[in-house]
């Protein structure tokens, strides 16, 4: 049994640590989240160094990293801006692991080096107003009339499409078929005519783009499919667990840049005559949140050797996600109540962790439905 990584992504981090720090300061992550503005510059950097191919087989331009090596560098990018990790996660994680999987040889030949050198950029469509935890209950129409798809319907919740080449978009492609064996994965272009992106208001992850699509009469070629026609649900769900480990890394990530700050601010303030921290209900709390860290640390460390090694890991990956992401919520809650009426204050970092964590408990299924995976795996 091993609970260290090794001395390669040791390595790795530390020459990430070092770019982030040089490349991406604190003043540049509180700029793209007033702004509520794509990190471009910092996308572009991160692919001229190389880091936009992690995952992605050094066939098609990318280093072949494992979901160990992925889950390492998420960490260490959200620990310093949490926001551009989950950019980096839709396109590099997400996208990047359904064309490697699903797509043709062709275009993996034409998506993936474009990909990992950062000229294209993916969202996923999956959720729709009425289909969110039962999201294969999607009506989103796909029609094959001749050579051409005909796709009509409404998407709700699409992160980044905005700054997106193309969306893969979830539709149903056979309204006969049991709901979670007619749906379709389509490559769609952002710039197709009848595609209408609307940005959505939200509550943090501000330099991430949320959008509602409309898609009226949307015509793509047969062929702009990945993978086989209605088999898009059976492909979504095949790497899933992958996808949640890797977001359990961001989430891990993110909660131990909230200790930093928690551990930074009560070592500074003082009350009573005497810094905060030497209060023992102050240390109990900062106790308690790196307890938790290391603890969701481990679940993702795990989560992500079993999927190196290919064993089954539903369960696994549920629970890292689940206790990364209500981990990360406690802590921002109480580096909130650590620094009092401050922490309330825009000025200071707390706010933005007490508005962005809140997603992890959302994004890669609520905790409600991952606790359902996790008892289901129990009882069967
Ligand atoms: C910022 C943000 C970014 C997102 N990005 C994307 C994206 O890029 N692509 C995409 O496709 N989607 C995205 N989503 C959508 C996200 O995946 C859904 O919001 C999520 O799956 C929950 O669906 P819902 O919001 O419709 O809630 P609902 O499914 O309506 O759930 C409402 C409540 O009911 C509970 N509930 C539902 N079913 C059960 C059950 N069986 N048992 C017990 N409780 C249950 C839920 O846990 C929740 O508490 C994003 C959402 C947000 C907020």
């Amino acid at each position: 049994m091993n609970f260290e990584i090794s001395d390669e992504q040791r390595l790795m981090r530390d020459s990430l640590r070092a770019f982030l720090t040089r490349e991406c300061p604190i003043d540049y992550v509180r700029e793209c989240d007033e702004a509520e503005r794509f990190p471009a510059e910092l996308y572009e950097k991160l692919a001229a160094a190389g880091w936009l191919g992690l995952p992605i087989p050094e066939e098609y331009g990318g280093m072949g990293g494992s979901c160990t090596d992925l889950v390492v560098f998420l960490e260490e990018f959200a620990r310093h801006f949490e926001a551009g990790a989950n950019l980096y996660y839709t396109t590099v994680v997400i996208a990047a692991d359904a064309l490697t999987h699903f797509a043709s040889e062709e275009q993996k030949r034409e998506l993936l080096p474009k990909l990992a050198s950062g000229q294209l950029r993916f969202a996923l469509s999956l959720s729709e107003p009425g289909s969110g935890s039962d999201a294969a209950s999607l009506r989103t129409r796909a029609v094959l009339e001749g050579d051409e798809w005909i796709i009509n319907g409404q998407k709700m919740f699409c992160s980044a499409a905005q700054v997106a080449d193309y969306i893969l978009l979830m539709a149903r492609s056979d309204a006969e078929a049991p709901k979670h064996k007619g749906i379709t994965m389509f490559l769609l272009p952002t710039d197709t005519p009848g595609v209408e992106i609307r940005r959505l208001k939200k509550l943090g992850l501000k330099p991430m783009d949320l959008n509602e699509i409309f898609l009226t009469d949307v015509r793509l070629p047969k062929d702009a499919i990945i993978g086989e026609a209605n088999k898009g649900w059976t492909n979504v769900l095949k790497t899933l667990d992958y996808e949640r480990c890797c977001l359990s890394g961001v989430n891990v990530g993110a909660a131990q840049c909230v200790l930093e700050q928690s551990l930074s601010y009560t070592d500074q303030r003082e009350q009573f005559g005497q810094k905060i921290n030497s209060f023992q209900l102050t240390r109990a709390k900062l106790a308690d949140m790196d307890m938790e860290i290391e603890a969701a640390r481990l679940l993702v460390y795990r989560s992500a050797s079993l999927v190196d090694r290919g064993i089954p890991n539903n369960k696994e990956s549920a629970m890292a996600n689940l206790y990364s992401s209500e981990t990360y919520v406690r802590a921002a809650l109480n580096g909130m109540r650590m620094m009092g009426g401050w922490g309330y204050l825009m000025e200071y970092d707390m706010q933005r962790h007490f508005r962005d964590s809140k997603l992890a408990e959302i994004g890669g299924g609520t905790s409600e439905i991952l606790r359902i995976i996790i008892s289901r795996e129990l009882t069967k």
